[in-house]
């Protein structure tokens, strides 16, 4: 029995949901479904407007060109991260500024943020990862302190909370990610959330290749025209349709998973207690997190790459990530750093991911963890 990293989460009526915009005869953006999933999100999410993208990278460029940066302007993020996060903002001249991250959520250590800001700041850019949020209230606080923007990257981090509050609505914009490997997907797609009035008809006019098109589809203007900087990051209708069939399902969907990350938790913290490896904290007072990832951090390099083996001999897939982008040779050519990076540079040395997706069994999960029990028992016996 294969166990796969991923698969695509898969609702069941995201066909009929194509069939019917084909039905409908509009196939290009901002028809019946991706209004429909606006909607679901400014309800669900609490935010004033939400805009589907094409993906969370689309959704990132747009609040990068929202934040209206000069070419030597900084921005400061986590160097753990995914490329897009950082890549947004080079492509509008800026220059990323590389914190190092905390080890308990492995989000940007909040502690280090001022040490990083300069005359030259303009926005500090978090990354929500795992689905756990990062610590918003200080955060927020050292922002309005230096009048800095704050965009969050809440790829990961759909329906999870910090203080009751959706993730991707405390700063003035975030961004989040339908990718397949994400906990609900459209194939590629995502969302930018408008979390302060100012950027809403500028983000309208990015959106759509930097004309006021979506104020001439409503008939406020009697024609439109090029007003601004701006590309084409909606995503077709069809995209839509599937989306709206998963949103449909979400609460479904994060519950599974939620369930799935503490079988994973359950079963392995007997191991952890040994000290064979450690794991991801289980519970917080303020913040609820959505099951999007759940890793175990080996003790070295070497045990990670040996557990990751073992279980591809008994064909389950776990995967590492991310190359800290401080030492990618874009974070180096384009970025500067502010610190030290051990955390960093320890957690993507040690941190293995394991198999979850929607539809992992119980039974699968649990044969996931005999086999991290099976490596370490086995390990202890050749070094005994
Ligand atoms: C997945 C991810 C992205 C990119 O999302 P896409 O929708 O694939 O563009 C950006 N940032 C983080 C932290 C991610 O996990």
């Amino acid at each position: 029995m294969k166990i796969p990293f991923n698969k695509p989460t898969a609702v069941g009526t995201e066909l009929a949901n194509i069939a019917d915009a084909l039905a409908r005869g509009h196939l290009s953006g901002d028809g019946y479904y991706t209004r429909r999933c606006h909607q679901w999100l400014e309800q669900r999410l609490g935010c004033p407007h939400a805009l589907l993208t094409h993906s969370c990278t689309g959704a990132l460029d747009m609040a990068a060109i929202l934040c209206d940066l000069a070419p030597g302007d900084e921005v400061i993020m986590p160097s753990y991260t995914f490329v897009s996060t950082a890549n947004a903002f080079v492509l509008r001249g800026a220059v990323p500024v590389f914190v190092d991250i905390r080890a308990d959520t492995l989000n940007i250590d909040e502690r280090l943020i001022e040490a990083a800001i300069t005359p030259r700041t303009r926005a500090i850019a978090v990354v929500h990862y795992a689905g756990v949020a990062c610590e918003m209230d200080a955060i927020m606080t050292i922002a309005q302190r230096h009048r800095l923007l704050v965009v969050e990257d809440a790829a990961q981090a759909l329906l999870a909370t910090y203080k009751n509050r959706n993730l991707g609505t405390l700063g003035q914009l975030g961004c989040i990610s339908f990718h397949e490997t994400k906990n609900l997907i459209s194939g590629e797609g995502g969302a930018l959330l408008i979390n302060d009035e100012r950027f809403a008809e500028r983000a309208e006019i990015v959106r759509e290749k930097g004309t006021n098109r979506s104020r001439f589809l409503r008939g406020e203007v009697d024609k439109y025209t090029w007003v601004d900087l701006g590309s084409s990051y909606l995503p077709s209708e069809l995209v839509a349709a599937f989306l709206d069939a998963q949103l449909a399902h979400a609460d479904q969907v994060i519950a599974r998973r939620r369930a799935t990350w503490q079988r994973y938790h359950a079963g392995l913290a007997e191991l952890a207690a040994s000290g064979a490896l450690e794991l991801p904290r289980d519970s917080y007072p303020d913040r609820v997190p959505n099951g999007h990832i759940f890793y175990v951090l080996a003790d070295t390099l070497a045990t990670r790459m040996a557990l990751a083996r073992h279980l591809k001999t008994q064909d389950m897939l776990s995967v590492s990530h991310y190359v800290p982008l401080h030492s990618s040779p874009g974070g180096r050519k384009w970025g500067r750093t502010s610190g030290e990076f051990k955390v960093t540079d320890d957690i993507s040395d040690r941190l293995l991911r394991l198999p979850i997706y929607f539809g992992i069994t119980d039974a699968q999960v649990d044969t996931v963890i005999d086999a991290v029990k099976g490596f370490f028992a086995t390990r202890a016996a050749t070094i005994r």
